[in-house]
């Protein structure tokens, strides 16, 4: 009998995967709070919520009952011509939690969707008030938003997309406004925003996930967007992974004393259930799409949009993630993160600890030659499932984005393995192999 392993590697085709080497996948038939449970038994302690998605737990009862109890209601009706009071009541919530300027709130189905309506809304703004010279987006080197076209545009020219290069629409890169680099994005900034042609700027708020968990402060967040917003330029905060508590507010944006026009949200949104992306905006840019030419409307839509059974798992998960429990949990992890990146700051092998809310990332040094591809990555990787932890390092930066119902001894044994880590640099020789290119 084949195991489902076995099966599944006749069959499927994995994300972000080199399928003729990568080990067989881990099969999981069960969830419970942090923790994953293998067919065989073993426990795996999910310390990056299932690529960022899972806020309260893995088969969280609050969230299975109010989907269950939608499921049984209504499953699912076109979204056009037709609304449903899942749909009214999560937007109406949003609305309330957002800063202050949001005004309307448009569904899709991931983050990729949520990030291609933000730049189509940006686009067709300004095509709606007669300036379509405005089509050029501003962006952070090294940022991600997202797999398809319009979102790779916006992203990281990285070995990820280097087969659509071609095809993708130019834009222009901002560094990243790190700690002590802040005066040289904004002059780039500065530069940019003499030209005609700037439409928008995208970023993802205070943590570039994708790129290593790479942070920068709110402070310079708002004076690029204060510059922004004098040039006429529409500002776009993809939340899709900071989102619903993951920086310690409710929303990066919060900390911010410019607020963005635009916004968009996945990953968290339904608590780690189901797949559903949206975008809101202020008001100016919703009204600049009313008419009584139909044109001008905003011609973008999914079969599966606003899906009533997730808008139930997004607002049962708020609920939870409303409630003062929640509050404490990420609190009690953002504490015990401090207190573990003093230990392991400065310390040989470790080049730098970043930490915000509830992300922590340390970035080892292994010394000379050592890039995402390395086999440092893999090393860590295995050494981590080894401890029954589950971790995806981005190259030699390692990173918890754990549940917000982890445990102090929970936590513990994640940090343990981060020391591991550190003593496994002390000791890595980096391999003449040439690199390879693995899962990401
Ligand atoms: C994951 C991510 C996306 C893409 O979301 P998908 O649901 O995977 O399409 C977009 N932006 C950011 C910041 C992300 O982290």
């Amino acid at each position: 009998m084949p195991t489902l392993s076995e099966r599944d590697h006749a069959v499927l085709w994995h994300p972000y995967t080199q399928m003729q080497t990568a080990p067989l996948p881990i099969p999981i038939i069960r969830g419970e709070g942090s923790w994953l449970v293998a067919e065989d038994g073993t426990r795996y302690l999910d310390a990056i919520s299932s690529w960022w998605v899972n806020l309260h737990g893995h088969g969280h009862p609050h969230i299975a009952e109010r989907v269950s109890e939608q499921l049984r209601t209504l499953e699912h009706v076109l979204f056009a011509g037709f609304t449903h009071p899942a749909a009214v009541e999560l937007a109406e919530q949003l609305l309330t939690l957002l800063p202050a300027n949001q005004a309307r709130v448009f569904y899709s189905d991931n983050g990729s969707t949520a990030v291609e309506v933000a730049l189509k809304m940006v686009l067709q703004y300004f095509h709606n008030q007669g300036q379509p010279e405005r089509r050029t987006f501003i962006c952070f080197q090294n940022s991600y938003h997202g797999d398809t076209f319009g979102a790779m545009a916006v992203s990281a020219r990285g070995a990820f997309t280097e087969p659509f290069w071609p095809l993708l629409f130019d834009v222009e890169f901002l560094d990243v406004p790190v700690p002590g680099h802040e005066a040289e994005t904004l002059a780039q900034l500065d530069t940019l925003l003499l030209r005609p042609d700037v439409a928008g700027f995208i970023f993802e708020p205070l943590v570039l996930g994708t790129a290593g968990m790479v942070m920068y402060e709110p402070e310079v967040l708002s004076e690029l967007l204060r510059r922004c917003h004098q040039a006429g330029v529409l500002c776009i905060s993809d939340e899709v992974m900071t989102g619903f508590g993951r920086t310690g507010p409710l929303f990066a944006s919060e900390l911010l004393t410019e607020q963005p026009d635009i916004m968009c949200f996945s990953k968290g949104l339904t608590g780690g259930t189901l797949a559903m992306g949206l975008t809101t905006c202020a008001a100016p840019i919703y009204e600049a799409f009313l008419s009584h030419d139909k044109m001008r409307a905003l011609f973008h839509g999914h079969s599966y949009t606003a899906n009533p059974v997730a808008c139930a798992a997004a607002l049962a998960s708020l609920e939870l993630t409303r409630a003062d429990e929640c509050t404490q949990q990420r609190r009690r992890i953002e504490a015990a993160h401090t207190v573990f990146r003093q230990e392991l700051a400065g310390k040989p092998g470790v080049r730098a600890v970043r930490h915000r809310g509830t992300i922590l990332a340390v970035e080892y040094d292994p010394g000379e030659g050592t890039s995402y591809f390395s086999r440092l990555r893999d090393a860590f990787y295995q050494l981590a499932l080894d401890h029954h932890v589950v971790l995806r390092p981005l190259g030699n930066v390692v990173y918890l984005l754990p549940p917000y119902c982890t445990t102090n001894e929970e936590l513990d044994l994640l940090y343990a393995v981060l020391r591991r880590m550190r003593e496994l640099v002390l000791d890595f020789t980096p391999a003449p192999n040439l690199p390879e290119i693995l899962h990401d």
